[in-house]
């Protein structure tokens, strides 16, 4: 069940409360919070509930529930410890058309309760759609940590200056650009310090700046290799104040999640066999626009864009048009793959030194240094399509790399349908074409790749192959 999560305004509207307990006493204190007309029936009732009762803030029907007690409620609450009268108040609620919470009852309810961080009038609710209330309790604990008290206060001001910030921030860019500044700039700062009337004059200053040409920026940013976990802070502040998103094949969704909601999400990834220079043309002109327009665009690369991602080009273009611009690096494949798959790069006794290299095509392959590429205790991380392994493994062995030589491929690394197979250079070919790995995959050659036999620790256990190189 997905349940859809709302925000109620009962304001001066009628709440019927079935139970006289604790329970009932607190939610009739948040109800009375909210504005609702209370009207609480039990056989008993607390204390609180009593004097809530004498004077005139809520009312009272006493003795064995009545389904009369019901009329005229825009929402019920049932906190009786009985649960066939729970159950039929449920029944009566669903036949009224109204909204029922019964407590502790998920199957009963047809409205949950959410854990609530309460930064009036920021409110926060969370849920677990009744799998796991402590679980969504647990949620709130980490929310209440992080959320500074001031942030209530910031938003009743941002509440009471709304209309000027409207008129004079009339653009949607600059809106946004304005409440950044609002939330991460002085303001929040001096709430923080509890100085309330500073705060509001800082605001009411900055609105007064002129911003009639606004000023657009792109910021170059790494999604890593798939994992959410392995973006940066940064990019995660650049997802959540971008106004469009230009996003490549390789970035996973869950990461695309994490954006602003109503930032403009476009696809300009690269397929193969398409024209790439003619995406490269398309991808410059939409940074181009959207800047110019003064948007913040988030240019979002898979792993990291200076890593055989073309961000040298794309900011060359960027400077040459005088777009301003920032670049948040990325955890590029071979160190998230290498990491995830057990593969420490370097090793004091097996490799002094690591090489990215790439070979998409075969014209990208030939013109590798092949020599160079098979000296010994040296590790080989390439960036390349499935189809060149074979010739990869050929090459480098008939350069002088031994065929004995340990291979790690990883497929989708960091991902949850990570694979890895390890063999050596030799059976590369006959493993490639008996386990048709996919894109993408991460090829690493050298002593090394032979710890994900020992060390890996993350999805499919490695597929070990015979014949790793022996080591002392
Ligand atoms: N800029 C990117 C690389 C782009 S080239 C970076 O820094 O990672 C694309 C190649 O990267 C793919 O063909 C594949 O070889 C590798 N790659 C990217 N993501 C990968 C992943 N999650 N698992 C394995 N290989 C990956």
């Amino acid at each position: 069940m997905t349940l859809f999560p709302l925000f109620a305004n009962l304001d001066g509207r009628l709440v019927v409360v079935v139970g006289g307990g604790l329970v009932a006493e607190r939610k009739v204190t948040a109800l009375l919070k909210a504005g609702a007309r209370v009207r609480v029936g039990a056989r008993a009732f607390t204390t609180t509930l009593r004097q809530l009762a004498a004077s005139e803030a809520i009312s009272l029907s006493t003795g064995e529930f009545q389904p009369e007690w019901l009329q005229g409620a825009w929402f019920i609450i049932a906190a009786t410890n009985n649960r066939d009268t729970n159950r039929r108040i449920a029944a009566l609620a669903e036949e009224a058309r109204c909204f029922i919470n019964v407590v502790d009852d998920p199957e009963l309810c047809t409205v949950q309760m959410p854990a609530i961080v309460d930064r009036s009038p920021l409110m926060i609710a969370v849920s677990s759609s009744g799998n796991a209330p402590v679980l969504a309790t647990r949620v709130r604990e980490r929310l209440e940590a992080l959320l500074d008290e001031s942030l209530g206060v910031l938003t009743a001001l941002a509440g009471k200056h709304r209309h000027t910030i409207r008129r004079l921030r009339p653009g949607q860019p600059q809106r946004r650009q304005f409440y950044d500044w609002l939330l991460d700039g002085p303001v929040a700062a001096a709430l923080r310090m509890r100085q309330p009337t500073q705060a509001e004059q800082l605001l009411e200053r900055e609105l007064e700046h002129d911003t009639s040409s606004p000023l657009g920026k792109v910021t170059l940013v790494g999604a890593g290799p798939g994992d959410p976990g392995l973006i940066t802070l940064k990019a995660l502040h650049a997802l959540n104040t971008a106004d469009v998103i230009l996003y490549d094949r390789l970035v996973s969704t869950q990461i695309r999640a994490l954006a602003r909601r109503d930032a403009a999400q476009v696809s300009v990834g690269k397929t193969p066999g398409e024209n790439h220079d003619a995406t490269q043309k398309r991808i410059h002109s939409l940074m181009l626009h959207h800047a110019r327009a003064g948007r913040h665009v988030v240019r979002l690369k898979g792993g990291d864009a200076f890593i055989f991602g073309r961000g040298g080009e794309e900011l060359e273009f960027l400077r040459a048009n005088g777009v301003q611009y920032e670049v948040v690096p990325g955890i590029t494949a071979a160190i998230a793959c290498a990491a995830y798959a057990g593969v420490p790069l370097t090793h004091r006794q097996y490799a002094q030194s690591v090489r990215f290299i790439t070979a998409h095509s075969a014209t990208e392959s030939d013109a590798l240094d092949w020599h160079s590429l098979a000296a010994a205790k040296q590790t080989l991380a390439f960036y390349m399509g499935v189809s060149q392994i074979r010739q990869l493994a050929g090459q480098l062995i008939s350069h002088g790399r031994s065929g004995d030589t340990p291979f790690a491929l990883i497929e989708n690394g960091t991902r949850s349908d990570q694979r890895t197979l390890t063999g050596c250079l030799r059976d590369l070919p006959g493993i490639v074409a008996e386990s048709c790995p996919k894109a993408p995959s991460m090829l690493i050659v050298g002593e090394v790749a032979a710890f994900a036999n020992t060390l890996h620790w993350f999805a499919a256990r490695t597929e070990q192959r015979e014949a790793l190189v022996a080591r002392e």
